[in-house]
């Protein structure tokens, strides 16, 4: 039975008006958890970007899978309810909003799962979906001395949110993404079914829902490889003129051998000056480190590069790590003066950004808007993009980091539901705009889309990361060959297109059929 816009059916199938009373949507849901409305101050209209803002139904704060599956349910038995689970609203582009739906605030379950599990050898640890990365890292490093080996920059992101999407860092070149850290899930599909799938049960979904933006099911409990938490990291900046030497270094750093490299290795990019947010002063890690340009080359261009790694070492291995330390900068070409270095215990060293949030907060940027883009560029196209976007287009920065650094096709599992583009090295670009009193935010998202728009024209071997399309044809585009099999699990997991419309992919259709969305 079709119900119509803003009406249910009930299990007796007969149809009523939709209650938008909370009270009346609680006591017929049944939640052990509790229902708030979604007026317009509510945090489910808003996200990190804000750029966006659509208003929900309701919000609904779960107890757990039991609740979430009780909401996906309800919102099957009408025809236009979609449910959007909200892991810390850090997206973009209004990926964890759903208009006039069901908006699920998985922080709520953050604390329903946190089991430590030795299994052959190995170790694991059982958390939940709603639960942010830098809770696990404090909780899994104070009480085992284990921590997760695969990353974000930044850790104020949930579990099921970046899992959602892939998760990467410093750490991706030598242990994947997070994604390619993740045994076993458990999972809310579209049709209200709690599943654990794995490797080898339930495969497809397992697979669909890594990197699935969020299209097949909600993760509600995820398994997370870990690895014995060093105590300390040697932290440093190294600085190049030339691209070329910059992507040389970088590229020999990730394809050594596994405890032959850094821990961690990634890069950015600064302008060639004195501009307090784009140039040389966001390079040095200590403020009683002072960049001298008199090491820059006469002959530099109008933005330099940053090449930042880490090692990790314990205290009782302190007299060794100069040694190990100075042999792999040895075999590196910075420009010799322009090396900045500190000591930190690891979990200072990985709670970096959440201490630069504070920072950015203080002068009030972080609460403003942020349209930022984040691609995959191959390497055979790195050189291009850099003549073009960096050198050019971008040559006064963007008012925060502009990142770039290598990794490795082979680390990724191609059975999930994330894209890349071709060849074994690619790099992840990311530009973290913050807009403080520079250009419009429009003027900003304009020249996203002339960046996206110029790799399409010239026909590069990139992907968005974080995709962020309007068309059915931008959304086949970007998953090519992968389409069919993202539409088919889409049938078999979420075949009424529930989950997730905030990314536009596909739309929820009264007449059952999964058709993608046009703008
Ligand atoms: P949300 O924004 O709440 O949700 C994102 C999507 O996932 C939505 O479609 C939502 O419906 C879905 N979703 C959320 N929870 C679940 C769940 N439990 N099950 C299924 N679907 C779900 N990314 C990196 O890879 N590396 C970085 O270093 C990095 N740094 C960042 C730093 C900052 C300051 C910010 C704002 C973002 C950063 N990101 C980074 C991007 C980030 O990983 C994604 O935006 C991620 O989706 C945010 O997680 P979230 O918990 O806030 O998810």
């Amino acid at each position: 039975m079709i119900a119509y816009l803003g009406r249910i059916v009930h299990d007796n199938d007969a149809e009523s008006e939709l209650d938008d009373d909370v009270s009346s949507i609680s006591k017929s849901l049944d939640l052990q958890g509790s229902v708030e409305n979604g007026d317009v101050s509510s945090l489910a209209c808003k996200d990190f970007g804000g750029l966006y803002s659509v208003k929900p139904l309701f919000l609904i704060k779960p107890s757990g899978a039991e609740d979430i599956s009780r909401v996906v349910k309800l919102a099957l038995r009408t025809s236009n309810l979609t449910v959007a689970a909200r892991g810390n609203g850090h997206s973009i582009n209004g990926q964890a909003m759903a208009e006039g739906g069901l908006v699920i605030d998985m922080r709520s379950t953050e604390k329903n799962h946190f089991e430590f599990l030795p299994i052959n050898g190995s170790h694991y640890i059982d958390v939940s979906g709603g639960a942010l990365w830098e809770d696990v890292l404090t909780r899994c490093v104070s009480r085992y001395g284990y921590a997760p080996r695969s990353w974000t920059d930044y850790l104020s992101l949930t579990v099921g949110g970046t899992l959602s999407n892939a998760g990467v860092s410093g750490q991706a070149f030598c242990y994947g993404p997070q994604t390619s850290n993740v045994t076993e899930l458990e999972v809310v599909t579209g049709k209200g079914e709690i599943t654990i799938c794995s490797e080898t049960l339930n495969s497809e979904l397992f697979f669909g829902v890594l990197g699935g933006l969020g299209q097949f099911g909600v993760i509600t409990r995820a398994r997370i490889k870990l690895q014995q938490a060093p105590d300390m990291v040697r932290w440093i900046r190294v600085v190049y003129s030339e691209f070329e030497e910059f992507t040389r270094d970088a590229e020999f750093l990730v394809t050594q051998k596994e405890g032959e490299s850094f821990d961690y290795v990634e890069g950015f990019v600064f302008c060639n000056n004195d501009d307090p947010f784009n140039g040389w002063p966001s390079v040095p890690l200590d403020p009683s480190h002072e960049f001298n340009p008199t090491y820059i080359s006469q002959t530099a261009g109008s933005v330099l590069y940053c090449l930042e790694v880490a090692f990790h070492y314990r205290n009782s291995d302190h007299p060794t790590v100069d040694t190990a330390v100075n042999g792999l900068l040895g075999r590196l070409r910075f420009v010799e003066g322009l090396k900045s270095q500190v000591d930190v215990s690891y979990t200072k060293f990985l709670l970096r950004v959440n201490r630069a949030e504070e920072q950015v907060k203080a002068n009030g940027t972080w609460d403003g808007p942020h349209p930022w883009l984040n691609l995959f560029v191959s390497k055979s196209d790195v050189v291009n993009f850099d003549r073009t976007v960096f050198k050019t287009m971008l040559k006064d920065g963007v008012g925060g980091p502009m990142l770039i650094y290598p990794l490795l096709r082979s680390k990724w599992d191609d059975r999930t539901s994330v894209v890349l583009p071709e060849g074994e090295i690619f790099y992840i670009v990311a530009l973290l705009r913050f807009v403080p009193n520079g250009p419009s935010v429009e003027k900003l998202a304009a020249q996203n889309r002339e960046i996206v728009n110029w790799c399409i024209k010239v026909g590069l071997d990139f992907k968005l990361y974080l995709p962020h399309y309007q068309s059915k044809e931008d959304w086949e585009r970007h998953f090519g060959n992968r389409w069919s099999r993202f539409v088919e699990r889409k049938a078999s997991f979420d075949p009424m297109a529930i989950l997730a419309p905030g990314q536009n992919i596909f739309r929820r259709d009264p007449s059952n059929i999964i058709i993608s969305r046009e703008f």
